[in-house]
C-alpha cells in the first residue's frame, strides 16, 4: 500500500487548521492536554501486534527493538502528561510592584512560558516510533500547547499512518479540536519545504541527515519571518580511552565498545564513531580484542536501501583517505542474501592525518568506528579540540586517571551536550536531567534537548505581564497561585 503525497493545497489546509486549533488548544489546562497525551499512549498500545509487525516489516528492526521503542513512545507521552499536569514547567516568576521605590516606582511584572504555535515534525528514519509520528518532538510540542503537523518518513509510511490513526482517535476521545494533529505524506522534498515555508508554522523538529537538516534550517531562516528549526543531524560521539586504564582492561573496554558500535546496526545518532587513544601496548591489545569481537559480529539489515547505500559509500570514502587502515570488517551473512546488510567495520588513522583531513571527522552512519592513534595526551587533546560539536563525549578511565587530565574534560565540555565517564554513548535515558543535544552540527541549537521533559521548552517562549489586574492574569501568575505550582516569587522558590 502506498500513500498519496499531499498537494500544496492540502499542505495549506493542514497548516490553517492547525493554526485555528492552536488558538484554543494553547489555552487548554495542563490536565486536559495531559488526558490527550495519555489517550495517545493508550491508543498506540491498542494497536497491538499490527503496529509491531508493520514497523518490523518496514524497517528491518527486530521485534524486541520495536516493542522497546513502543514502550519508550508511550512512556514519553505519559511523562509529558505528568509534567504538564503538575504545571511548574511554565517557569512562572513574579516580581511584585514597589510603588514607593525611588527614584522611580517599580511596576508589577510577572513572566511565564507560552506555546509557540503550529510545529512541523519530520519523522526520523532510525526511530520509526520513538522519534517519528508520536515521537519525542510530537509529544513535547503537544505538551507545550502546540499543534503538530507530521511529515511522515517515506521509509515507514504505513507505521506512521497507523500511529496517526491512534492519535486521531485519542483526539476524539479526549475532546481535542480538529487540527491539533495533522499527518501528511510526501516522498520528495516539496511537501516538507512547503510546510517549513508556511507563514503559520512557528517551529520545526527534525532528525536525519546533515544535508536535510541544514537545508531546512537555511530555508526557515530565509523566510520573511524566520522560525527556529530544532534539527538533530550528525554526531560521531568521540570516546577517549585513557592509557593506564586501557592497559589494565583492554579486553573489557573492547567488549563494551563492540556492543555499542554494533547496537541497532549502528543506526543511532549516539553511535561511537570516533575512538581516541594514545599509542602503546594497551591500544594494540585493545585493537586486537575489538577486532576479535567485531569479526564475530553478525551484520544486521539496515533500515532502508538508501541508508545502506549511504553507509557503503561513506565508509568507502573514509577507508580511502590517506593514513586510514582497515582493522576489521565483519563478513556478510550470505544466507541472508540481502544487500542491506550493514557490516560492522573498524579502521584506524594517525592523529596527524586526522588533524589534516576534515573528511575524517564526518559521520559514517552505521556500525563504523575510526580509532585515532595519538602520540601522547597533548596530541589527543589537539584531536579533541579539532572535532565538531557532538551529542556526547565519553572518557573511559579510572577516576584517579581521569582527574589527572582536567584540560581534557574542559575541552570535551565545549564540544558535547552529554559527557559520560566509563560508559558508551548509546542508550539515552529519558528523564528530566537528560540532555540530548549539542553544539552544531550535532544540532542546530545547542541550548535545547530533544529528550527528557525539557524538550518541550523548544516549543515555548516567555511572555511578561506588566501591571495586570489579578483577574486578567493567567492562572499560573495569579496572586493566590490557584494551580499550586512552583514559582519564583520576589526571588524565592514558593508554591
Ligand atoms: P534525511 O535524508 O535527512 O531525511 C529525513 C526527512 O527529511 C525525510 O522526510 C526527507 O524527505 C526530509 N528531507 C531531507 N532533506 C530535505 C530537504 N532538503 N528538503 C525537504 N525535506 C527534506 O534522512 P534519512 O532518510 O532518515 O536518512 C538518510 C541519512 O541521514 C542516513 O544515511 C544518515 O546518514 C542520516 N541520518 C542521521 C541520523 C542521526 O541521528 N544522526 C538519523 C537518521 C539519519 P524525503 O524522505 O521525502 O526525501
Amino acid at each position: 500500500m502506498s500513500f498519496k503525497d499531499a498537494t500544496l493545497s492540502e499542505v495549506d489546509s493542514a497548516v490553517q487548521e492547525a493554526h485555528v486549533a492552536f488558538l484554543s488548544y494553547k489555552n487548554f489546562s495542563g490536565k486536559k492536554k495531559a488526558a490527550f497525551l495519555r489517550a495517545v499512549a493508550d491508543e498506540i498500545e491498542g494497536l497491538g501486534d499490527e503496529l509491531v509487525k508493520t514497523a518490523m516489516s518496514e524497517t528491518n528492526l527486530p521485534e524486541a527493538r520495536i516493542i522497546g521503542e513502543r514502550g519508550r513512545t508511550t512512556g514519553h507521552c505519559r511523562m509529558f502528561a505528568d509534567y504538564i499536569e503538575e504545571g511548574s514547567w511554565v517557569e512562572a516568576r513574579v516580581d511584585t510592584a514597589i510603588p514607593d521605590r525611588t527614584p522611580a516606582p517599580k511596576p508589577d511584572i510577572r513572566k511565564k512560558l507560552v506555546a509557540l504555535g503550529p510545529v512541523v515534525v519530520f519523522g526520523a528514519a532510525n526511530f520509526p516510533l520513538a522519534y517519528s509520528t508520536a515521537g519525542g518532538d510530537t509529544a513535547s510540542a503537544l505538551a507545550a500547547g502546540c499543534p503538530v503537523i507530521i511529515k511522515a518518513h517515506p521509509a515507514h509510511a504505513k507505521t506512521s499512518e497507523l500511529v496517526a490513526k491512534a492519535i486521531f482517535k485519542a483526539m476524539q476521545t479526549s475532546g481535542m479540536p480538529k487540527g491539533v494533529f495533522q499527518h501528511l505524506h510526501g516522498a520528495g522534498f516539496e511537501v516538507g519545504q512547503a510546510l517549513v515555508k508556511h507563514p503559520r508554522v512557528k517551529a520545526v523538529g527534525f532528525t536525519g541527515s546533515f544535508a536535510g537538516g541544514k537545508a531546512l534550517f537555511d530555508l526557515a531562516n530565509q523566510r520573511e519571518v524566520p522560525i527556529p528549526v530544532f534539527a538533530e543531524m550528525s554526531s560521531i560521539n568521540p570516546v577517549v580511552l585513557l592509557p593506564e586504564s586501557l592497559e589494565k582492561n583492554a579486553k573489557g573496554t573492547a567488549a563494551l565498545l563492540a556492543g555499542s558500535i554494533t547496537l541497532g546496526v549502528g543506526q543511532f545518532c549516539t553511535n561511537p564513531g570516533l575512538i581516541l587513544a594514545v599509542e602503546g601496548k594497551g591500544l594494540e591489545q585493545f585493537i586486537t580484542e575489538l577486532s576479535s569481537e567485531i569479526s564475530k559480529a553478525v551484520p544486521g539489515l539496515m533500515l532502508h536501501e538508501g541508508i545502506a547505500a549511504n553507509y557503503v559509500k561513506k565508509m568507502a570514502e573514509a577507508l580511502a583517505q590517506k593514513g586510514v587502515k582497515l582493522e576489521v570488517q565483519a563478513a556478510t551473512e550470505s544466507s541472508k542474501g540481502d544487500k542491506n546488510q550493514g557490516r560492522p567495520t573498524v579502521a584506524s588513522a594517525p592523529a596527524a592525518e586526522f588533524l589534516k583531513n576534515p573528511s575524517l571527522a564526518e559521520e559514517v552512519f552505521g556500525p563504523f568506528s575510526l580509532i585515532i592513534r595519538c602520540k601522547d595526551m597533548t596530541e589527543l587533546n589537539s584531536v579533541v579540540s579539532h572535532v565538531h560539536g557532538q551529542l556526547t563525549s565519553s572518557v573511559i578511565g579510572e577516576e584517579s586517571e581521569v582527574s589527572k587530565h582536567p584540560s581534557l574534560l574542559n575541552i570535551l565540555t565545549e564540544k558535547a551536550g552529554r559527557l559520560i565517564i566509563n560508559g558508551v554513548p548509546t542508550g539515552v535515558e529519558v528523564c528530566p536531567s537528560q540532555n540530548h543535544g549539542g553544539p552544531f552540527p550535532a544540532t542546530t541549537d545547542s541550548r535545547f534537548t530533544a529528550v527528557g521533559t525539557d524538550a518541550l521548552k523548544r516549543f515555548a517562549r516567555p511572555v511578561s505581564y506588566q501591571n495586570f489586574p489579578d483577574a486578567l492574569l493567567p492562572d499560573e501568575l495569579k496572586n493566590g497561585n490557584p494551580l499550586g505550582i512552583w514559582r519564583i516569587y520576589n526571588g524565592d522558590w514558593k508554591k
